[in-house]
């Protein structure tokens, strides 16, 4: 079932058991599926997302990560708001060009992808601009694998009493957090990351208070948060349209198998040391990180070209021949590949992966 292990999130490496689930067919509308996958389902991702789910609720959207990304901003930012989007990647310049697409009224703070999104600064624009109703930025940014300082940048936010929308795309189910005590009206994340499913849908973890105010707002029906979740409220279950079964019963076994390797905390350690093999390997051969260590993620890592003239193509070529297929790099400023640590894929992986790079000749 395996030709090589994508080391490309995403998608990801899953595991035989997640991808067996979907050998059967499911219906839409019989309880086997509403009740016991769906309803389930929504309720384990709150359990995941935080401690206190009371005043929470799950909305689950069909599509790509994206989808709802879009959806969450274009339902939440009205005509008498005013949205700030703090960028230090390409998934921050997405949510500004979703902004430009609705006409929104929007600022952009955008910082070098090699630097995180900096509190100081998004405090005082805060404190000049009052008119800023909600802001949003990306918790990993996948771009360069740079971590920013949720905690903090969700404490300045919420001081300075703005609506808080967060891309965890990347990091949920991979990196402890909790959208309660962070005080997130928003978190967005799909299928197919840290949860280790198969792409097809995506999921908004939303503040049932907030959630309420985006009725009638959105610009989109199939975008349309606010009539999926009373749907799936009052359907107990059912989604808005056809609902990618299958790849939502592959989601179940995987959270089944999330829960079950030790949750989110024992998850986030198997990540770190993937991520501490693979950069003190590659260190070993000479490799360089794109990033300082004290920001970056264990989701995915930023290698420079090692030597002018490096041919990534066929290094691509020769690991991907040998069971491992790495990502190109996404940024302009400097000539980079990168390799991510999350998915069904374990320490040994690394290591071989290590030795692979090492008979390689690149
Ligand atoms: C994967 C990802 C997305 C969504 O991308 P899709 O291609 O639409 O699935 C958004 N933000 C971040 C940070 C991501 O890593």
């Amino acid at each position: 079932m395996r030709p090589y292990l994508l080391l490309t999130p995403g998608p990801l490496t899953t595991s035989d058991s997640v991808k067996e689930t979907m050998m059967t067919d499911w219906c839409t509308w019989d309880e086997d599926y509403n009740l016991h996958i769906v309803q389930e389902l929504r309720k384990e991702l709150l359990g995941i997302a935080t401690k206190t789910p009371e005043e929470y609720t799950t909305v689950l959207l069909q599509g790509s990560g994206t989808y709802c990304v879009e959806a969450v901003i274009g339902a939440t930012i009205g005509k008498n708001n005013k949205l700030l989007i703090c960028s230090n990647g390409a998934y921050g310049d997405r949510m500004g060009n979703i902004a430009e697409y609705y006409h929104l009224d929007y600022d952009m703070l955008a910082f070098e992808e090699t630097e995180q999104v900096s509190v100081e600064y998004v405090d005082d624009y805060l404190s000049n601009n009052s008119d800023i109703t909600h802001v949003a930025f990306v918790h990993c940014e996948t771009t360069t694998g740079i971590l920013n300082p949720i905690k903090e940048l969700s404490h300045v936010v919420k001081m300075h009493g703005k609506k808080l929308i967060v891309d965890c795309m990347s990091s949920f189910g991979g990196i402890p957090l909790d959208v309660h005590e962070l005080g997130i009206d928003f978190l967005i994340s799909s299928s197919n990351k840290c949860i280790q499913g198969v792409p097809g849908f995506g999921f908004i973890i939303a503040r049932r208070s907030e959630l309420m105010h985006c009725k009638g707002v959105a610009r989109s029906l199939s975008l349309d948060i606010y009539d999926q979740w009373e749907t799936m409220e009052k359907g107990n279950g059912k989604w808005r349209f056809t609902s990618p079964t299958h790849v939502v019963r592959a989601f179940k076994q995987a959270l089944t198998e999330l829960i079950a390797e030790g949750g989110v905390e024992a998850r986030y350690a198997r990540y770190c040391e993937n991520h501490r093999i693979l950069v003190d390997g590659m260190r070993s051969l000479g490799f360089k990180t794109l990033l300082e260590d004290a920001i970056q993620s264990p989701i995915i890592t930023s290698f420079l070209y090692p030597k002018a003239g490096f041919d990534f193509k066929s290094f691509y070529m020769a690991l991907k021949s040998k069971g491992f297929v790495i990502y190109p790099g996404k940024i302009s400023k400097a000539d980079t590949f990168r390799i991510g640590n999350i998915g069904d894929v374990y320490p040994e992986d690394f290591k071989r992966l290590v030795e692979t790079v090492k008979e390689t000749e690149y």
